[in-house]
């Protein structure tokens, strides 16, 4: 496993990271130890950087990773967040992420989900969610604070050159990479580690592998590898998270960490250069833009979308019918109220998308 110094924190971190987030359940219902057992795994191939969350898996992420740290004999380091504007709830949810996972401190612990410029404001306010951070700190209950975000590359580079955070996490992959260049660029420059969440663009990559194949280089036998080996290769970042939901899975990334062979510098342009104008336009499947007001469920429009992108207009349709099992005329229930572009980590024109999709089906047969 290769390991890269975390911003100016003195800690190395394992280049792949763990993701808490896709441990397997069955209706809801979670198998502790063998979920455990999955973490346990990775740390003996060599990760030493977990990262969870309240919420994640049903709430139940941060009780799997307490029943697996007991069991883990190497060194490692804890990631979770809080995404609340008031500090008094924020201190309650660090207490609970603490008694939860049974630790004395948080080793990363991350200010959550920072939406826009106007959000990162509400964080920073006298009794906000930094300040309580900053005290808990203080207190020994917090390593170092951090945040996550889905701001676009401008917004990230305001919020690092203010100097608050040692660190931050942020979605970055081959599919919206321009989206966030700029932001990943100024964190480097300021000296933050960086982790990246969602390497394969919400699993497109791979259903999409004859089409992503052209980034895979000579090192690399999938575009699972390549497109980790991506985001491993760039200096700006010290950590990949792939959510793990079986032993197979730890198997597979770790291989990749062990083998990775860091892209020249030219090479990680060319690729860059060839990605660059039309892949920051699909939906990744973050889900950040649900809770409609008309029950629209938009990240399945949406990722069904992304096949029109890749060439396949009538595919959309197929996708949303057979696929998901919704209908498309649903979508004519939306009043264009913007909640869901306001929220979309992509900043996606969501609702002339769905206008589209509407108009196919009346005219694509
Ligand atoms: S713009 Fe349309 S799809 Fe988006 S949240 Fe509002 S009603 Fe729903
Ligand atoms: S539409 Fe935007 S917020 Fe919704 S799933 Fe896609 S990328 Fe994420």
């Amino acid at each position: 496993m290769i390991y890269k110094r975390y911003g100016k924190t003195g800690k190395d971190i394992s280049v792949i990271g763990f993701g808490g987030m896709r441990f397997p359940s069955v209706n809801e219902k979670y198998d502790y130890d063998k979920c455990a057992g999955i973490v346990v795994k990775a740390s003996e191939l060599g990760v030493n950087y977990f990262d969870t969350a309240p919420g994640y898996c049903d709430d139940q992420s941060e009780i799997i990773m307490a029943h697996a740290f007991k069991s883990i004999k190497n060194p490692f380091y804890v990631s979770t967040k809080s995404n609340d504007k008031n500090g008094s709830e924020l201190r309650k949810k660090l207490e609970n992420s603490l008694k939860r996972m049974n630790l004395d401190k948080i080793n990363f612990f991350h200010i959550w989900c920072i939406l826009d410029i106007d959000d990162y404001r509400s964080r920073m306010v006298k009794g906000g969610a930094y300040e309580a951070a900053l005290k808990a700190k203080e207190e020994g209950l917090i390593e170092h604070i951090t945040f996550s975000t889905h701001c676009n590359g401008d917004e990230i580079e305001t919020i690092v050159n203010e100097d608050a955070f040692e660190g931050m996490t942020v979605g970055y992959n081959i599919l919206n990479f321009p989206f966030r260049q700029k932001g990943l660029t100024a964190a480097y420059k300021k000296g933050l580690g960086v982790a990246t969440m969602n390497p394969l663009g919400g699993g497109l990559i791979p259903q999409k592998a004859d089409y992503f194949d052209f980034i895979r280089g000579k090192n690399d036998k999938t575009v699972v590898d390549a497109a980790i080996n991506f985001n491993a290769s760039h200096d700006e970042i010290t950590t990949v998270l792939c959510g793990m939901g079986s032993t197979e899975e730890v198997i597979q990334n770790c291989k990749i960490g062990d083998n990775l062979v860091m892209l020249e510098w030219e090479k990680l342009k060319e690729i860059e250069g060839r990605l660059y104008n039309s892949m920051d336009k699909l939906c990744t499947g973050c889900r950040y833009c649900e809770h409609c007001p008309k029950r629209i469920s938009v990240s399945k429009y949406m990722l069904s979308y992304n096949n029109h992108i890749l060439g396949d207009t009538k595919a959309v349709l197929n996708n949303v019918k057979w696929h998901w099992g919704i209908k498309v005329e649903d979508v004519r229930e939306c009043i264009e109220c913007g909640l869901c572009e306001k929220k979309c980590t992509q900043h996606l024109p969501i609702i002339s998308r769905l206008k589209e999709i509407n108009m196919w089906e009346e005219t694509i047969k």
